[in-house]
């Protein structure tokens, strides 16, 4: 009866948790995680609690219950302090051990800061977790201006869910163009306008070179005053408990194509986690539900001695007002573009499909509003994979 032990109880460690329940793990499973919630969903936080300013849309991963129900112990409000490999046990933060046959680490990632002088000590707010999430509804009341460091997906979300609401928000973006790692130089396009539109400003290319109480310094002498600063300027894996540990970490901690870390015993899934896969040239570490769920059931299968589902092309949503995206697949490096639908249609019921291609091969399919071509765009990338792996096997 192998003990397991999960670390982080987010999307990926809840999901492995329950999905070694219904793979018919029988020995006992623990899920640690230093959040003190009972483990909750993170996209609606920008979305719907946001813009319900925390009336609605709080959305539990599971219900309480299920964890007794299903004999998963949960240890939250506990921070794990130190793996311990020699004995396999983890350290909680109350000196605690659990030991472990093994041991899952599904610790995510957290918000970055970016080296800008005077940003620490300015405390910005952030959205990460529900109590970052409380508090940003806590401060709007009293919030004329809100400035945003960052264009991403949580900057975008956040303005939508704002627009409308009489505050003033202003997004400043280092890159020429939003979401540049996650989307194509048309979508990024068609979003800044979509948003513009709908009265947020955009800076692009904007170079904050300090943060003062109640003011951005930017190149040139401008200064933008703000009543409250929210920081979405991408976020970092939480390592350091491997890096501890003497696991091999590189942009995540890196796991072989069955998500098992440098230590056999140990696995790492979830925005944590650098992977191969067969939809990249080189290992990846995503940040996305649908990766770390798949993960989650695919290292629950490898540890009930069961042969892993293969891996799903990845996917991504982010809904921003009445676009809703949806990306299949991972473009980059991508030599060619195709637009289906027309860009100049920004209003709340356009849609649009763009196919990114790699030496005449698909490779994603972002859309807007168009949630049958993406499921169609999962399908194709699906059968594309099973041909690759087919041609390699007549090697
Ligand atoms: C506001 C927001 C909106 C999002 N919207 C979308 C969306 O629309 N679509 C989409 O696909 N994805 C979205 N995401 C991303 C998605 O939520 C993440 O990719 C997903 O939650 C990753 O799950 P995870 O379990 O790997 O990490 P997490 O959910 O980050 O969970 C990791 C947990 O481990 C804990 N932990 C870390 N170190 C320790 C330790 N030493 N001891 C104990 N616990 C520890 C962390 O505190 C955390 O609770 C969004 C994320 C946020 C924050």
């Amino acid at each position: 009866m192998s003990r397991v032990v999960i670390i982080g109880s987010g999307q990926a460690g809840v999901d492995c948790a329950f999905g070694l329940r219904q793979q018919g793990h029988t020995g006992p499973v623990t899920l640690v995680g230093d959040d003190p919630e009972l483990p909750y969903q993170r996209p609606p936080l920008s979305k719907d609690v946001l813009k319900s300013r925390g009336e609605t849309g709080w959305m539990p991963l599971r219900g309480e219950a299920l964890y007794a129900r299903q004999d998963i112990t949960l240890r939250l409000g506990q921070p794990v302090r130190e793996i311990r490999r020699t004995d396999r046990q983890v350290i909680l933060a109350d000196g605690s051990a659990l030991p472990y046959d093994h041991l899952v680490l599904a610790t995510g990632a957290r918000n970055r800061l970016p080296p800008l002088p005077g940003l620490a000590e300015a405390a910005p707010l952030a959205l990460r977790n529900a109590a970052d999430t409380r508090r940003l509804i806590a401060a709007l009341p009293g919030v004329a201006r809100l400035a945003i460091i960052g264009g991403g997906f949580i900057g975008l979300e956040t303005a939508a869910a704002l627009q409308g609401s009489g505050i003033e928000v202003t997004l400043f973006e280092a890159a020429p163009r939003l979401m540049s790692r996650s989307v194509s130089p048309e979508l990024s396009d068609w979003f800044r306008r979509f948003h513009e539109a709908r009265g947020t400003t955009i800076r692009l290319e904007a170079r904050i070179e300090e943060v003062r109480p109640g003011q951005l310094l930017l190149a040139g002498g401008e200064v933008q005053a703000f009543d409250a600063l929210l920081l979405a300027a991408g976020v970092m894996p939480n390592v350091e408990l491997a890096e501890a540990a003497g696991l091999t970490t590189g942009n995540g901690i890196c796991t072989d194509d069955t998500h098992a870390t440098s230590d056999p015993a140990i696995f790492a899934i979830g925005d944590c986690a650098e992977a191969p896969t067969p939809f990249a040239v080189g290992p990846v570490r995503l940040e996305s539900v649908a990766c770390a769920s798949e993960q989650a059931r695919r290292v629950a299968a490898i540890l009930t001695g069961k042969p892993p589902p293969p891996p799903a092309p990845p996917w991504f949503w982010s809904h921003q007002g009445s676009a809703r995206l949806q990306i299949a697949g991972l473009a980059d490096p991508c030599d060619t573009i195709e637009v289906e639908g027309p860009l100049a249609d920004i209003s709340d019921a356009a849609t649009l499909i763009i196919r990114r291609y790699r030496d005449g091969c698909l490779t994603a399919v972002e859309t807007v509003n168009q949630a049958r071509e993406h499921m169609q765009a999962r399908k194709t990338l699906s059968s594309l994979r099973d041909s690759k792996v087919a041609d390699r096997s007549r090697l």
